[in-house]
């Protein structure tokens, strides 16, 4: 039998709503043979996750989700089997945990000339973690009723060119994949189909990063397509690059996308948990 993977995974960490413990131990339950916690810009959900995972013999990888911009766009850089100690991920994310404050009380002062006060009081009572981000926003939201639910508060509020989009001032590629390296971690190109970049933006894109000591694309994903699976499979083999699987699990509240229920990865692929 081979073993089950997940190597994208969120908690209350950051915009999760299961705390470290708690994911971990559904991911057990739910069959995963080999997880990996990786939160927004944070790491801190770390120790707790990792007592579970000893308990619940599952094996933790020490991951996180790094926001970056590059020309223009918001790109998520995973680092999968990182030391959550390294010093310069540890500082380089600090710097990423202050701006998100500063953006949060932005959005909530753009929210409030709109009409909706209260908004960024309301996220962070709904962020028990180290950050705020925009999905605390759209719970807020739904609850307000401001909209029926997640994907159309997002919509109407949260995206590029809505009252509560504030553009993003991430990481530069380069001082992400900079920490993931030093941090003894393999940098994997999160979600690429999700984008919507043009193919030779995209392939500019993953040609940067294998430039940077990139190592490889997660083709397999919750918020991919099995279309997209195919297609990102075909960029990871064209540019040598190793082929991850992660759910993007967020909570149980999200019946669509399941701990332990990825789909293999496409035939050709060299899987990244090979070279752990
Ligand atoms: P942030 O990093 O705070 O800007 O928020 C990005 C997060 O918001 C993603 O990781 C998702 O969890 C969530 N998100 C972004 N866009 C959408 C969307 N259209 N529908 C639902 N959730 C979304
Ligand atoms: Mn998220
Ligand atoms: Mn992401
Ligand atoms: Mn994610």
């Amino acid at each position: 039998m081979s073993l089950k993977y997940d190597l994208h995974s969120h908690s209350t960490v950051s915009d999760g709503t299961l705390t470290p413990g708690e994911l971990v131990a559904l991911a057990a339950d739910s069959g995963v043979d080999v997880l990996a916690l990786t939160d927004h810009d944070n790491v801190s959900g770390m120790p707790e996750a990792r007592v579970v995972a000893q308990e619940k013999g599952i094996r933790l990888i020490p991951g996180v989700e790094v926001s970056v911009s590059w020309n223009g766009y918001t790109v998520h850089i995973l680092g999968l089997n990182i030391d959550p100690e390294a010093e310069d991920l540890l500082a380089g994310l600090q710097q990423l945990c202050d701006y998100r404050r500063w953006r949060a009380e932005e959005i909530g002062r753009r929210l409030a000339k709109k009409g909706i006060p209260g908004a960024y009081e309301g996220a962070c009572a709904l962020a028990t973690g180290a950050l705020v981000g925009r999905l605390h926003f759209a719970r807020f939201l739904v609850q307000q009723g401001h909209a029926q639910d997640i994907k159309r508060v997002f919509q109407k509020y949260l995206v590029k060119g809505k009252p509560g989009y504030v553009n993003g001032e991430w990481a530069g590629l380069e001082d992400a994949l900079d920490w993931i390296c030093k941090a003894g971690g393999m940098a994997v190109i999160a979600h690429p189909a999700r984008y919507n970049m043009t193919r030779g933006k995209l392939r500019r894109l993953i040609g940067e990063f294998k430039e940077l000591g990139g190592r490889g694309l997660e083709v397999v994903s919750g918020s991919h397509s099995k279309d997209e699976y195919f297609t990102m499979a075909r960029h990871a083999q064209d540019f040598a690059l190793l082929a991850s699987a992660g759910s993007d699990f967020h909570g149980p509240e999200n019946p669509w996308i399941n701990l332990g229920q990825l789909p293999d990865l496409p035939p050709g692929s060299e899987p990244v948990w090979n070279h752990f």
